[in-house]
């Protein structure tokens, strides 16, 4: 159910105070964690809201949903992450309406979305999507297969490599969350000391995200915290 303006924008200060409270018991700074707003679900008004609110980034995994959103807010200086399961049918539209990906977990879905990336925007930010919890039926890269594809995508030319990012299955309780994302953050740095540029780790969900923060996360991915629960068609 869409929540009102106001209650989005509560909610967002209150997301906000989580991050920032995680950051100084992590003993980090404040503004070391990017607030990614999951707007899947709902529709250009629950944008609307959050942005009147400060907020500038969102993530978005229904792709034909969220190009109506993207094309309704044009000029809006608004940053636009896909963050859903990716596959080869999807990349184009990928390519040509968002600034970063967060889901790519193969060769081929990277070599697309570099091909069909438009020559007059800038190159599309990518995470590779690590699976850290082991689950057969989850998207992701094996963890040793990692390094190889962070190493093909930082050669390819319309793309630029920016991190990792995982979706560690849910956990009972803030300690059993933390060490998939303990592992997903010493396999950010091995992959860091051996491919430039990378410095962002994209980990972290409403449920979740003071344990991604004391781990190292530097983007969290927050849906139902913002927007309330979501109504699955
Ligand atoms: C839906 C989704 C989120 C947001 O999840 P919430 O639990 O609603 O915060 C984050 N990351 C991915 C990949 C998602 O699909």
């Amino acid at each position: 159910m869409l929540q009102s303006a106001e209650q989005i924008a509560a909610n967002l200060a209150t997301v906000r105070q989580r991050i920032a409270a995680a950051c100084e018991l992590a003993g980090r700074a404040a503004d070391s964690v990017t607030l990614i707003a999951v707007s899947k679900g709902f529709g250009p008004e629950a944008i609307d809201a959050a942005t009147a609110a400060g907020q500038r980034h969102f993530g978005e995994s229904y792709l034909q949903e969220s190009l109506g959103k993207i094309a309704a807010h044009p000029g809006a200086d608004l940053t636009w992450h896909f963050i859903g399961p990716m596959q080869s049918n999807k990349t184009r539209a990928v390519a040509e309406h968002f600034d970063w990906a967060h889901s790519v977990d193969r060769l081929k879905i990277a070599q697309r979305l570099s091909e069909q990336r438009p020559a007059q925007r800038p190159p599309l930010n990518v995470c590779i999507q690590v699976n850290v919890s082991g689950e057969a039926s989850k998207s992701g890269c094996m963890p040793a297969e990692a390094l190889a594809l962070c190493e093909a995508v930082a050669a390819m030319p319309n793309l630029r490599l920016r991190g990792l990012m995982a979706v560690p299955a849910p956990a009972v309780g803030a300690d059993a969350a933390r060490p998939p994302f303990r592992r997903l953050f010493e396999l950010y740095q091995s992959v860091r000391e051996r491919v430039a540029g990378i410095d962002t780790l994209s980990a972290g969900m409403s449920g979740d995200l003071e344990a991604a923060i004391m781990e190292g996360s530097t983007m969290v991915r927050i849906g139902t915290a913002i927007f309330g629960t979501r109504e699955y068609r």
